[in-house]
């Protein structure tokens, strides 16, 4: 029809609707992986499962408990349309650690958290959270060895996880650099999960940790691994196989997964610091002087973190000056300017992201402390 006679607009029709085609095919091959709807998006990860029972003490094992945390956790996250929980298993079933991670990353989620129970003498108790890293002593290297050893009961465990010695407590693991910078988030959320367990449970704190866990070492996203309590020791056994007692650790979890969440919106740009507005041009001011009195909001950007101590020059940071340091664990923070106001905050990462650190962002600090940026906004306009 569109070749008969020689209507030229037939013929741009025709071109237009072949054009709008194209155009609909290759969006549809950009876009293969859904955007999520803008969910937050949460994988929460059972340990073990199926055959792997994990750790075992006095008829209770630790796969149980574990799934049993992870479903409640899910139960009260679902109840938000903001989030999407995605499981990498939600019955007994045998899950390799390859396949868990390769999950997550399908999922494009936001952050990857897996929930497990220690093991050792029946005196030792306490959470602790780990993120990925070296080992950074022979304890942490145990705990690491002992959720590694899953790998053994994997078909193919030689090809799945070539050149990661699970028996080398200096671990060859290869750190991506994605990966290091996911690691600042990531020991975000472990020490907001350890403060929820020790100040409002009450449970021991072991504190936040590193070490090679394979499973870790899958994700592209923040992840973390958390050690709920020993199954090994009375009290805690008691309060992990109950029903109140996974009803605490979950909620626990759950608020410190809000108190992330709400840390990265803040900084994904909707609701504070959005492209659209405009932002107030100030004139650098290298003589503005900083108040670091007592409850002063000091605000800074986050530019980069690093398992490296980098000297504080401007060429080892795309030029930058006036940067300084935190160490957390054995990750240093790099920080870009110190301001007490907000808006010259604002200039500060347009700067830094001008020096091609993309993904900075802001932080506040009161009294050396990191504070919310919501929060810290409302303090300093009080
Ligand atoms: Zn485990």
């Amino acid at each position: 029809m569109f070749y008969k006679g020689k209507n030229s607009i037939q013929m741009n029709h025709f071109f237009k609707v072949i054009t709008l085609v194209c155009l609909l095919f290759s969006s549809l091959l950009t876009f293969g992986n859904p955007p999520n709807d803008d969910k937050f998006v949460v994988v929460l990860d059972a340990g073990h499962g199926g055959k792997d029972p994990g750790k075992v003490s006095h008829g209770y094992n630790e796969k149980d408990i574990a799934l049993k945390i992870v479903l409640a956790i899910g139960k009260e996250l679902e109840k938000d349309p903001k989030i999407k929980v995605v499981y990498t298993r939600k019955t007994d079933v045998f899950v390799e650690l390859v396949e868990r991670g390769r999950i997550a990353n399908k999922a494009n989620a936001n952050l990857f958290v897996s929930v497990h129970c220690n093991a050792h003498t029946s005196s030792a108790s306490g959470t602790e959270t780990y993120v990925l890293g070296l080992h950074g002593n022979k304890k942490n290297f145990e705990v690491a060895k002992a959720e590694n050893e899953v790998i053994f009961l994997e078909d193919n465990y030689e090809t799945n996880y070539a050149g990661f010695d699970i028996n080398a407590p200096e671990a060859t693991i290869n750190i991506t650099i994605g990966q290091e910078e996911n690691l600042s988030q990531s020991i975000e959320i472990a020490k907001m999960i350890q403060d929820k367990f020790t100040n409002t449970l009450k449970r021991k704190n072991r504190g936040v940790k590193q070490a090679a866990f394979v499973v870790l070492h899958q994700t592209i996203m923040p992840s973390v691994l958390i050690e709920t309590g020993f199954i090994t020791n009375t009290e805690e056994r008691n309060f992990l196989k109950s029903t109140s007692g996974q009803s605490k650790i979950s909620h626990a979890i759950v608020e410190a997964i809000y108190g992330y969440k709400t840390i990265i919106d803040e900084n994904t740009g909707n609701v504070l610091i959005s492209p659209h507005v405009p932002v107030t041009p100030v004139v650098a001011t290298p003589e503005e002087t900083l108040n670091t009195s007592n409850n002063a909001i000091i605000f800074k950007v986050q530019i980069a973190s690093s398992s490296r101590d980098l000297p504080l020059k401007p060429e080892n940071f795309n030029g930058l000056k006036t940067i300084s340091q935190e160490k957390a664990g054995t990750i240093y923070r790099y920080f870009y300017g110190a301001t007490n106001s907000y808006d010259r905050a604002k200039v500060l990462l347009k700067e830094a992201k001008k020096s091609s650190y993309n993904d900075a962002y802001i932080v506040a600090f009161r009294n050396g402390t990191k504070i919310s940026v919501t929060e810290a906004i409302k303090s300093a306009s009080n």
